[in-house]
């Protein structure tokens, strides 16, 4: 696989994803940084830009001239990654895709379902990769979970719990510090604060490991601080068009937890349990029997699994690792395309526009049915409807 070219927006320096993609898209040699609009501030986007190495005609200094640089060049950026705030990322991954380039996006792709449903057509009209980084689906133990789910291990599903439940935002006192005042202002967030930033990850994983898509969902939202508008707690139940149940969970005044994601699975006959703060062991319950702790890096192992872990059992392996996967994924399919083959179908798992789609459909389906006291209300983006 030739090396491909790799472009980011955002991500500046002390930004907090920046660091995790850069690791992320370097580990297995797939992609060069060639390019980068890295800050709002352009003085400081281009000098970090080439601290990181970018020559300084691709450090640019805003996401348009590098729109401009890129696609007057014969070796032109083979991806662009979008880490800006939410409300850029529309606009963003609209023009880079329009101009014929590969996109990974942040996640939330977008900030209404309109702008999402018109990412997935231009996806379409362009013939590009449009990826949303629900890096978490990447972690090799949710693969096997997944990989387990599909070959049949619990027989039908019948329930999923998820959870992504944190204690960073439990302080009152600290309630209006600026960097935390923000993400509960619908001006710049929109219309849900935790469920949009954290639930949204905790759904798509139930998603991604049952292999069953949401259908009908209903919402309890609090502001657990009174100074809030939007909730910083939310609980939903989530049916699934195969007939599975999602319980989901998600917080920000949860103290004690720490990152605190983590899904389930009950099926007809057992049950997994996985952890994203011990993403190296997955737990495995058959019907009457014991329980039985899967260590990734183990031989017997699906293939989805051993395509994403990279170190020995028994050393653990994290975040930026699992995020590495959804860029291993996305150098396979743009390298495939690029040389006229068919792509490896086990990378075929990266999430996409679609993904971020139903993702921006349950955020205003869970606002909705909070707002109308829990009413079932339809979680489908609306081209998705039979
Ligand atoms: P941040 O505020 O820490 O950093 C944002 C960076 O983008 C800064 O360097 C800033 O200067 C730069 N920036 C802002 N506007 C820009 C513009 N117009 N052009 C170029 N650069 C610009 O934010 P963050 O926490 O890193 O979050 C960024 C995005 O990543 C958000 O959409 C967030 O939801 C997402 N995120 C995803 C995950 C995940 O697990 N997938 C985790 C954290 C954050």
């Amino acid at each position: 696989m030739a090396r491909l070219n790799w472009g980011m927006i955002g991500g500046g320096e002390g930004s907090q994803i920046g660091p995790a993609h850069r690791i992320s898209a370097g580990l297995d040699g797939h992609f060069h940084l060639a390019a980068g609009a890295l800050d709002v501030d352009p003085a400081r986007g281009k000098a970090y830009a080439e601290k990181l190495g970018i020559a300084p005609d691709r450090a640019y200094g805003n996401w348009r001239e590098m729109l401009e640089g890129e696609s007057g060049r014969d070796d032109r950026i083979d991806l662009v990654t979008v880490a800006t705030p939410n409300s850029t990322h529309y606009e963003i991954t609209k023009a880079f895709l329009e101009n014929g380039f590969n996109v990974l996006c942040e996640k939330p792709m977008t900030m209404t379902v309109e702008e999402a449903e018109d990412i997935v057509e231009t996806v379409r009209n362009s013939g590009k990769i449009c990826a949303v980084n629900y890096g978490y689906s990447g972690y090799a133990m949710v693969r096997h979970m997944r990989a387990m789910v599909a070959r049949g291990d619990l027989g039908k599903v019948r329930l999923v719990k998820a959870e992504f439940a944190h204690g960073f935002h439990a302080d009152a006192a600290d309630a209006d510090n600026p960097r935390i005042r923000w993400r509960y202002d619908p001006a710049q967030i929109g219309p849900s604060a935790q469920f949009a930033d954290c639930g949204i990850h905790a759904l798509h994983l139930a998603n991604f490991v049952s292999g069953q898509e949401s259908q009908s969902l209903s919402a309890d939202f609090i502001s657990a601080i009174d100074s809030r508008t939007l909730e910083d707690d939310a609980m939903v139940n989530v049916r699934l068009d195969g007939g599975a149940v999602v319980r989901l969970w998600t917080s920000a005044v949860a103290v004690g937890r720490m990152h605190g994601l983590g899904v389930q699975v009950f099926g007809e006959k057992g049950g997994l349990r996985w952890e994203q703060e011990h993403p190296n062991q997955l737990y495995w319950t058959p019907v009457g029997g014991r329980t039985e702790i899967l260590e990734r890096g183990a031989p017997d192992l699906s293939p989805e699994a051993d395509r994403a872990s990279r170190v020995t059992i028994g050393h653990a392996e994290g975040m930026p690792l699992a995020f590495a996967n959804i860029y291993a994924d996305l150098a396979e399919v743009i390298s495939a395309a690029k040389e006229g083959r068919t792509p490896d179908p086990v990378a075929m798992s990266y999430p996409t526009a679609e993904d971020g789609l139903r993702s921006m459909a349950a955020i205003r389906s869970a606002v909705d049915s909070a707002s109308g006291n829990g009413a079932w209300t339809d979680a489908r983006p609306p081209s998705m409807r039979g």
